[in-house]
């Protein structure tokens, strides 16, 4: 399986001090996304122009002759690159990265063996999550069953757009489960997300209809979420759930996606829907339909 980044010490995805796991692959294509690089299940060549020094090593390095150098920096042909990594190896600036390391689950169980101290002091653990961890079910199926053998928390962070069994199956062998809850409206979410929403709504009433706990996260966006009529249908639907938790994080807007997508050679919001952050009179209306409906609402995070 392929891994994008390993983040130790993170402490906004889930309880204590975590490692998190990021697995490469996602079916969602949410026009927000802060990490982009993980909604393709391929490795990736990542070049930061800023921090290019022209020197054309990787150009010399490259056997496919996929890259040029010009007044704008590195240009990549991507019919011919092959992600082989070579540029990334000679390059003296670190201007190029290549996303996406092959690990084995005895590789990646090493990786998290080594933080059981801070995840024991701190009541912490590992989370798994991507891109969409669930796109690799047999693989954290088995990092999940061999992280609770050694008593380690475990959290999925999850878009939930997955079979029903393998939902299922997860849940089983997790503690907690963090999930999105990005736009109630199937039309507006395939819009924005690239997938419809039922199969979604209909796994997060599964689990807490199986009294597992989860943790719900709202991005808010003006113009994708953020209206009275969308949260509304968020607090309603939540509070229709038989769940102890009873609060949700609502996370405001910003484009960190944006240089991802620069360094990718892709382009952020192709469609240049109208995005922005919330006002903090919006962030309070939100606010106020979740109290209304008995549900806290923590703000970031
Ligand atoms: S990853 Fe390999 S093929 Fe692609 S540009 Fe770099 S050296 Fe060339
Ligand atoms: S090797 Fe690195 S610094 Fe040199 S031209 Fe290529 S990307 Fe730029």
């Amino acid at each position: 399986m392929l891994i994008f980044d390993i983040k130790r010490y993170a402490i906004n995805d889930g309880p204590g001090i975590r490692t998190t796991i990021f697995m490469k692959g996602c079916p969602l294509s949410c026009i927000w996304c802060h990490n982009p690089e993980g909604v393709s299940g391929q490795k990736e060549k990542l070049y930061t122009k800023k921090k290019c020094i022209g020197c054309s090593a990787c150009v010399e390095a490259c056997p496919q002759k996929a890259l040029t150098l010009t007044a704008d920096g590195i240009v990549t042909d991507k019919n011919r690159c092959i992600v082989c990594g070579n540029c990334a190896e000679v390059c003296p600036a670190l201007a190029i990265e290549i996303s996406g390391t092959e690990y084995s689950t005895d590789r990646l169980m090493k990786e998290i063996e080594k933080e059981t101290l801070f995840m024991d002091r701190s009541e912490g653990g590992v989370t798994f999550c991507g891109g969409e961890p669930l796109l690799h079910p047999d693989e954290l199926l088995e990092l999940l069953r061999r992280c609770g053998e050694l008593g380690i928390h475990r959290a999925v962070d999850t878009t939930l757009f997955a079979r029903p069994e393998t939902v299922r199956k997860v849940m089983e062998n997790c503690e907690l489960l963090l999930v999105d809850l990005k736009q109630m409206d199937t039309k507006k979410h395939r819009l924005f997300c690239g997938v419809p929403n039922e199969q979604i709504l209909s796994n997060l009433r599964m689990i807490a209809e199986a009294g597992h706990d989860f943790h719900i996260r709202i991005p808010l966006i003006e113009g994708v979420n953020a209206d009275v009529e969308n949260m509304t249908q968020s607090a309603a639907f939540l509070a229709s759930l038989p769940w102890k938790r009873r609060c949700v994080n609502l996370l405001p807007y910003h484009d960190i996606g944006k240089g991802k997508h620069e360094k990718r050679g892709s382009v952020y919001n192709p469609n240049r829907y109208p995005l922005s952050a919330p006002s903090e009179e919006t962030v309070e209306r939100c606010r106020s339909i979740f109290a209304g409906y008995g549900i806290e609402t923590i703000i970031g995070g």
